[in-house]
This record gives C-alpha cells, structure tokens and sequence, in this order.
C-alpha cells in the first residue's frame, strides 16, 4: 500500500478576538487522510489550553506553507463528509471580509444556517483523587460535569482546586445540525407468506388482520412514512409495532424535511403580458440569454405588475436548466408574494426566512444544496444560498433598509448580488417604485440598465392623496390621533363595505409617561431613551434594550398621582378606534401582535378574508399588500420619521408614504389615501402627495449634493462604546486624530459626537462619519484598525467600522 503523504488544512477558526483573517495551519492526522476537504467544518484546538474549536477549513495542501519548525496541531475531527460551502462561498466570503471590514469567520458563518454554526459546552473533570469527600461525592456518577449545570455551592468547592491544578476543564464543540428522523416502514413478507399470517391470526384479532391486508398493497422494497401508513389505515402506532416484532415489515428511521409551508397552493398559470411588461421582460430575458451581468433598476409604480415581471423572468431561466434567486423585504414575505411563487412553480421553490425555526431553515438550505430547489425566496441571508447553477437574481424593493445587515459582517444585499452576478454572469434586477437615491443615479449614469413600468396593471390611475393639516384640524379632532376628516371617510368606506387600512408610524400605547406635577419622564436605568406603556402587557418597556417594568401609579420623583401618558402608539389608537367606531372590526399589526410565529400571516389572511374592516399597524403594513377590497389608506402622522437625525429622514418618508398609498385602490375600485400631517408644506411630503418620484429625486439629489452626502460622496461610520463615556469619547478622539493624517482634504469627517441615543444597556456610544470620493490610503487604515480592533474588544472597548451605514441613531 502506498504510504500517503502528510496533507495540511488551512483554517479559520471560531475565535472571534483574535482573528489575523488569515488561516492557521493544522496538520491532517493518518486517520483523517483524504477525507478534509475545503470547505468543510472541522474541530480544531486552539491556544494553549485544552480549548476545541470550530474551524472552517479553506485549503489544502501536500506542502507545510510554514516555514518554522513550530510543531502543527493536529484536527481533531472533520464535522462533514462533504464541503458545505463551495468554491464560490469561499471566495464570497475574502471578499466580503475585506470589503465589509469583517473578520473572515463571521462571513463564512453568515453563508450557513444558524443551525451549523457550532454550540460550545465546557465540562470540568478531576485530575487527581487527592480530593475531599465532598468534592469526590460530586464525581461519583460523572467523571465530567457541565459548567453550565454547577449550582454556586458546588462551584464554591471547585474554585480553589483551579489554582491547584486538581480539575481541569475540557471544551467540546457540539454540532446542532441535525435532521428531523421520522419512523419509516417496509414490508418483510411476500405477499403469500402475509396471507399464511392472516389465517393463523385468531378470529378477534381484526386490527393485526387490517394491517396484514394493508402491508399486502406495499410494493416490496418500499418505505413509506409510518404516519402515513397510520393515516390511511386508522391504525394505532402499536399495532404496527407489534407487526414489526411479529417480523411482519421492519420499522427503520428515516429523513424527513420540516416542512415550514403548512398551506395547500393551488397551482396558477402565467398571466399574460401587458405591453410594458413584456418589454422588460424581453430585455431582462436578452441579458440572461447572453450571459450578462447587467445590473437592471426596474422602476415601476406601485400596482404595475413587478411580480409578473419576475415570475415571467424567473420562467425563463428555469426552462433554460438555471435557477433563481427571489429576495424580498422581511416583512413582505407575507403569504401573498411566497404562495404566488410557490404556486406559479410548486416544489421547486426553498424559502428561507426568519419567520422558520432553526431546523426549518437547515432543512430549506439542504435542499437547494441538494439542487432540489430552483427558485430560492428569501429575505436578506437568503443572498448566499448556494445555487451552482444561478442565471437570475431579483431584489424587490430594493431600497428597504432591512436589505442592510446591522451586526458584522455589516454588508448589504444588493453588493452581494452584484458580487454574485459577475460570478455568474447573470442578470440582477433592482425593483422598486421608489429606487434609493443610490440606485437611481446609477441607472441615469448608465452603470444599471433602466427599465420602467409607469401604468398599473388594472389600467386605473393611482390613487388621489390628499394632505390633512393637523395644526388646524387638532382644534376640532375628535380624539388626538384621528382628525374629523379622516374620521368621515373611514365611516364613508365602512358603510359602503369596504376595507380601510390605517398606518401609524411608532408601536405601544403611548410614546412615554409623564409627571404632571415635577415634569418628571420615566426613563429606561439602562438606557438614554424613555420608556414606553404597553397595555397588552401592563408594563413600561424601553424598545433598545428590552428592560421592562410596572406603570408607576405614583411619580417616583414627587409622589404625585398625576401621571399622565403622552405621545401615540397604535394601542392607543386601536381604543381611540373602538370608542369611536363601535361596530368596527379592527386588526391591529405591530412588533407586538406578530410575535409569534404566524401571526403576520394569520392577520393578513383575516383581513384578506374581509373578516376585519380596519387594518390598524405600523410600517410593516407599508408594503406588499394586495387587497382589491381597500379602498382608503389612512397615514395618521406623517412626521415622525422627518424628525430623526439622519439624512436619509426625508427619503425614508417619501418611500414610506408613496409605498403605503399604493395599497389603495388596486382592483376595480377607485383608491383614496388621506394623510395627517404638521409639515404640509414639507417638499418630502409633498411630493409622496402628487407620487412623484421623478421630482423628489431631482430635489433630493440637490441636497444631497449641496450637504456632501451619498450618492455624491461615499460614507463610512466609525463607532466606540464602552461602559464609561470617557473611555469610548477618548478612543474616537483618537481614531478621528489618525484619519486626519491619511486622508486627503477632499475627505470631510463628521463628528466627533455621541451617539443621538448615547448610552443603551449601560454602553456609552460615540462616533464619526468619514465622507469621501477617493483615498488611496484609507482602506489600509481601517483594515489595520479591524485587526487592531481586537485587543480592545478583549478590554470590552468596542470599535465598529459600518462602510455606507443606513443607521446613523
Ligand atoms: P407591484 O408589485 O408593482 O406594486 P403587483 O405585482 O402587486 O404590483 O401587481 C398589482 C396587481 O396587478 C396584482 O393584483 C396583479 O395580479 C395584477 N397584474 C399584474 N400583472 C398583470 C397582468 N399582466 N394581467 C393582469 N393582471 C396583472
Ligand atoms: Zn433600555
Ligand atoms: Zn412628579
């Protein structure tokens, strides 16, 4: 036999502060020769210690790239039989550190499903038996015991024999993907042999006979689902276990996937075209068929027929042999977009969204790793599904700002995709009726295809907006939130059976509680941010860190019982609603009612039922929905998202206000929207009146340009915090001092400041905004102070580098 030759892995261990992003090197033992791949999990040690680790092997190599003579820790054990990420993953993720400024292994793990991420266990065990009763007692079942399950008495006896090196600690790295086994049964008899065992059963035994003529219409060397068995023949899991030990079929476990989608679809055939879409579509089809990777901005009005466009497209890879990559907002995966997808093209589609459990979501990702799936929908992660064979990506709404990951690796979909499309050589369609401002630069410059739907499908005009003033109508309000003329026209749209949606822009029941007497605000102990009453709950909660407690009856600072709640919050309206409209069926959608997991859909499938007249809910109804039934969307305060210290505030409202009048009038019935605000003559606001993109555009790109923002200029967001303010506002003085001396005087920084929220869960926040068109030196920089970074987190300092934040709170 021959001898085989010393192989060694590169790895990327799952040591997140002492990250080089560059691999470390172990040597492959004789036993594990040739079954370490790229690609692969494995099991490594690290440090000194008896510390084990996950690692994600990237290389393999027959040479020792080290040059000293250092002795090579061995891997201790691989966790796959084959690569989980493939070539492109693996160059996926240099670029996306790099480009991110992320450590290699957080991008490597985004590309899994949670559920393959590693689940560490500390156990601690004796090393010698020179120890007290007590302490020998607690060993007497176990020689290990968990870490984790040591009750503080037993952790008391333990402590001194640490520094007396009596127990050690070992650390084991537990794989949590695991597949969901299901009882499986086969026949074991020929048909012949089952009918001799019919006749010697006794004459009461029905059950076993029912169940001896059922296996007799198995074919021979099938399994099928015991529960399937059990449903189709009415019997009881016993009776088919006393078959097996009768030797009558073998129960085995097999496989089976989770199946996160419940509902039946009904298979839909394609729509035709209407003229506009079959342009695009022809456009979009061309570029796959000449394996582009053109970049497209599919600019069309809301209610002009994007879904069809996609369907259509993704129809056309598919009958090529390639697949396809759907991503939606989170919040638009309702029911509507995913069974429409589903039920155009049935099995092949996987869904991937966090609305499924961890073992749901493996589930899904096996199978398009399996190529069981052809068409991926999904939400942001959905962006690394492995798809060896991609001809077409769709982003929908492109310009939602949950499309930006907020945790390292901080990157944002559409880059991804765009990184992807080049590798595939494939199409990538940005679709929206209000583009970011990015986006639509790009596609005036040239750099993206342009393509526009400016009718809707149902050939109606878009709905009337009109604006109410609430600086007048305050004085005559009948509740707070809702004016009389919103009022009339919901009481108008009921009588006439229709369905209204209404859309407030904050969650809870009322924005904060206030002191009457001293003025006192009830604030979050942990947090710069007062607290807000949620009624459902009784309890006054902060929304940053999750701290909750009692509604105080009396002010904590002047014992005064005149506490009063300001602000609103769509509880508040919910009862405002109810008093005022007491027949009303009403529907209230916020983070609140969609927690558990369905209540997004088991609402919007209530509505769509037209078993509620009024949709009450936050931004999540913005989006997406399709009722023909609503005839009135009502935008109770337009304002709030203006107000915010960012310069995104004004698009985001414009989005946000073009985007849910959309929801008016979609099928046969004319739309009406109404929307209450302060700032009427606000250009933002104006213009999400007259849906006028075009013209918001060309403002918003002169302010932007004239303050030095994106698209004009590229932004980088440097952040400190540390549990003191002086620590972290020291540090970020530091670094603003550094980058003063590498970039260019075309760069501006931002800042210095704290944070608008400074201090959340006892962190204290500072940071600063690099604007910039073109340095050369700047990239080292903030790659070298990623890596620097570390030994600072180590500290508890943090440092967070955020190329083209969207979050500046
Ligand atoms: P968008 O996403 O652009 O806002 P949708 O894709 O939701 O618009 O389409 C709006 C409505 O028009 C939907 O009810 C859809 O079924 C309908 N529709 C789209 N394309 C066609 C078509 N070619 N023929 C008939 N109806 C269509
Ligand atoms: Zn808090
Ligand atoms: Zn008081």
């Amino acid at each position: 036999m021959d001898e085989m030759k010393t192989q060694y892995a590169q790895v990327i261990v799952d040591v997140a502060t002492m990250q080089t992003n560059q691999p470390y090197t172990y040597v492959i033992p004789p036993e594990l020769a040739g079954q370490v791949e790229a690609g692969m999990r494995v099991v490594v040690g690290f440090g000194r210690g008896k510390r084990r680790v996950q690692g994600f092997v990237v290389a393999v190599s027959a040479e020792n790239p080290l040059t000293s003579s250092a002795k090579l820790k061995p891997i201790l054990e691989v966790q796959d039989l084959r690569p989980v990420l493939n070539q492109e993953a693996l160059q996926m993720a240099d670029w996306l550190a790099r480009y991110t400024y992320a450590f290699k292994i957080t991008c490597l793990q985004a590309m899994l499903p949670a559920a393959m991420k590693a689940a560490y266990t500390k156990t601690v065990s004796l090393t010698t038996s020179e120890v007290t009763p007590a302490v020998r007692e607690m060993f007497a079942q176990k020689d290990e015991l968990a870490l984790a399950k040591l009750s503080p008495e037993q952790k008391k006896l333990l402590a001194p024999l640490s520094k007396q090196g009596k127990i050690e600690i070992n650390y084991h790295v537990k794989d949590r993907a695991k597949s969901k086994l299901v009882l499986a049964i086969k026949r074991s008899l020929s048909e012949t042999e089952l009918q001799a065992a019919k006749t010697k059963l006794r004459k009461g035994a029905k059950k076993q006979a029912q169940l001896l003529d059922y296996l007799q219409t198995l074919p021979l060397d099938k399994e099928v689902f015991q529960a399937n068995a059990q449903a189709k023949t009415g019997l009881g899991a016993a009776i088919f276990k006393a078959g097996a030990e009768k030797g009558w079929l073998k129960q085995s476990k097999v496989e089976s996937y989770r199946n996160p989608y419940k509902q039946e679809v009904v298979k839909t055939e394609a729509k035709s075209l209407l003229p506009q879409q079959a342009q695009v579509v022809q456009a979009i089809n061309q570029a796959s068929d000449e394996g582009k990777a053109q970049t497209f901005l599919l600019q069309g009005i809301t209610g002009s027929g994007k879904t069809e466009v996609y369907l259509h497209a993704i129809s056309h890879v598919l009958a090529q042999g390639k697949q396809a990559l759907l991503l939606v907002p989170e919040i638009s995966l309702t029911p509507q977009m995913v069974s429409q997808v589903k039920a155009r093209f049935g099995k092949e589609v996987a869904m991937l969204h966090s609305g499924l459990s961890d073992g749901e979501k493996y589930d899904e990702w096996r199978r398009i790793e399996r190529g069981e799936a052809q068409v991926v929908v999904g939400a942001r992660s959905a962006i690394f599904a492995p798809l060896p064979k991609l001809g077409l990506i769709i982003m929908d709404e492109e310009h939602e700002a949950s499309y930006k990951q907020d945790d390292m690796p901080r990157y944002h979909a559409r880059d991804v995709a765009i990184w992807r499309s080049e590798y595939h050589a494939c199409p990538l369609i940005l679709g929206s009726a209000t583009p970011s401002l990015e986006t639509r630069a790009r596609a005036q410059k040239g750099v993206y295809g342009w393509l526009k739907l400016t009718h809707r499908a149902n050939g109606k005009a878009l709905p009337a907006v009109s604006l109410i003033d609430m600086k007048k109508e305050i004085m005559t309000a009948p509740v707070q939130d809702i004016s009389q003329v919103l009022l009339a026209a919901i009481k108008q749209k009921l009588a006439q059976k229709e369905q209204v949606v209404l859309m407030l822009n904050r969650r809870g029941y009322s924005s904060f509680a206030m002191c009457r007497e001293c003025g006192f605000v009830l604030k979050c102990p942990n947090c710069d941010i007062s607290l807000t009453m949620h009624l459902d709950s009784h309890s006054m909660r902060c929304h940053y860190c999750g701290h909750e407690q009692g509604i105080p009856s009396v002010c904590p600072s002047c014992h005064s019982k005149r506490i009063g709640y300001y602000g609103t919050g769509t509880e508040k309206v919910e009862t405002e609603l109810k008093e005022l409209l007491p027949t009303a069926r009403i529907l209230r959608m916020d983070v609140d009612t969609t927690r558990k997991k369905g209540a997004h859909e088991k609402i919007l499938r209530q509505f769509g039922a037209r078993k509620a007249d009024i949709l009450l809910g936050t931004q999540m109804i913005a989006k997406g929905l399709d009722f023909p039934n609503v005839t009135l969307v009502g935008v109770l305060n337009a304002d709030t998202a203006l107000e915010l210290p960012d310069f995104r505030a004004s698009e985001r409202t414009f989005q946000l206000l073009t985007q849910v009048s959309g929801r008016a009038g979609r099928a046969q019935k004319q739309g009406e929207v109404l929307i209450q605000t302060f700032n009427p003559e606000n250009y933002a606001i104006k213009l999400a009146q007259k849906q006028d993109y075009e013209r918001y555009f060309r403002m918003e790109m002169a302010v932007r340009h004239r303050g030095g923002y994106p698209p004009y200029f590229y932004t980088i967001k440097i952040t400190t915090s540390y549990r003191d303010e002086a620590t972290a506002a020291k540090k970020i003085f530091q670094i603003a001092g550094q980058l003063k001396q590498v970039l260019s005087p075309t760069a501006q920084i931002l800042g210095p400041s704290p944070r608008s929220v400074m201090r959340v869960n006892n962190r204290y926040y500072y940071q600063l905004v690099i604007k910039y068109k073109r340095e050369s030196l700047l990239e080292d920089y903030l790659q070298h102070l990623l890596l620097i970074s570390q030994k600072e987190e180590r500290q508890g300092l943090r440092i967070v580098i955020d190329r083209e934040p969207i979050n500046f709170i």
